[in-house]
């Protein structure tokens, strides 16, 4: 795969896109398209795809008027290079099977200093004996032998941010291979060195650029962008009504009002104004950007 300076958006095919993800792919465009990076896509399809939802994503995202650059990437079709990785890492000694159900690590005392919900350590230094017996009992997840509490990342919305680092899961004990793995390997192999994404993936940053520096890759620029909540301050979901292109088209708000919306949310253009994706990109001003969430209620569109 190429190694030249890329962004990405990589949506879950799990259904349509709702105003929050279409607003997050709309900024990963911008801030892709405004330094000279190629725009790729990004299928996570690993868990919860739904048959026909990654192509209704990608027409929408053309609707709005934004491009990418071949091939759209499916982690599907990606399993040898994960699996890879993973037995280059256990090759190192730096992964363990873990045997723990959610709820034993949950009742399980933390370790000290620990940050809360952190792994708390109880298959890392199992004997050979002791995990013959418990993969009698159930399948292993694989989980990285991480020698580091927390780690740094740069944000260009956030600044410097510490996380924690606990002994993640590399591969759940159903054999697919977890989220943070996957996307370390993806990002690395398609030359992606600018994440942008929901804030609400934050605190997973550290635990994926320690990952990519354990695999001697440098990290990306991150910028994580903030979410688009509901009127309560939840984030937005399909459960809030009409919020995918095709229930506002139905409800008669036609996708240019939606982009419009959408570039007002971000101080890119009046609420009425018809815009293309283009001009969006030459307001952009990532410094500029509102650091507070988009709350959107029904009256939007009215
Ligand atoms: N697939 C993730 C999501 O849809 C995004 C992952 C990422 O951008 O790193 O929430």
């Amino acid at each position: 795969m190429s190694t030249q300076r890329a962004g990405r958006y990589a949506p879950s095919p799990s259904g349509d896109l709702h105003v929050g993800n279409l607003r997050t792919a709309l900024l990963a465009w911008l801030f892709a398209r405004t330094t000279g990076r190629r725009f790729l896509i990004r299928m996570e399809d690993l868990d919860r795809a739904v048959e026909g939802a990654d192509s209704r994503q990608l027409s929408d995202l053309a609707a709005l008027g934004l491009d990418w650059d071949p091939p759209v990437v499916h982690q599907t079709d990606r399993l040898e290079a994960y699996r890879a990785v993973l037995d280059d890492l256990r090759d190192a000694g730096r992964t363990f099977e873990c045997f723990c159900t959610r709820r034993e690590i949950l009742d399980a005392p933390s370790a000290p200093h620990a940050p809360q919900g952190a792994y708390p350590g109880t298959c890392r230094d199992l004997t050979a004996a002791e995990r013959d017996e418990r993969r009698a009992t159930r399948p292993p997840a694989i989980r990285l032998r991480a020698d580091v509490r927390e780690y740094g990342v740069d944000d260009l919305l956030h600044g410097p941010y510490m996380g924690a680092v606990d002994d993640f899961v590399l591969l759940r004990n159903d054999g697919t291979p977890a989220y943070n793995l996957a996307v370390v390997v993806d990002d690395a192999a398609q030359g992606v060195d600018q994440v942008v994404r929901g804030d609400d993936l934050l605190s997973s940053a550290p635990r994926q650029a320690y990952l990519a520096a354990l695999l001697g890759k440098a990290p990306p620029t991150y910028a994580h962008v903030p979410m688009v909540l509901n009127a309560n301050g939840i984030r937005l979901s399909k459960r809030d009504g009409a919020v995918t292109l095709a229930d506002l088209a139905a409800a008669g708000v036609a996708t240019s009002t939606v982009l419009s919306r959408i570039a007002h949310s971000l101080g890119l253009g009046g609420r009425d104004e018809p815009v293309r994706a283009e001009q969006l990109a030459n307001r952009f001003d990532p410094a500029a950007l509102p650091a507070e969430p988009w709350f959107l209620t029904a009256d939007e569109w009215t």
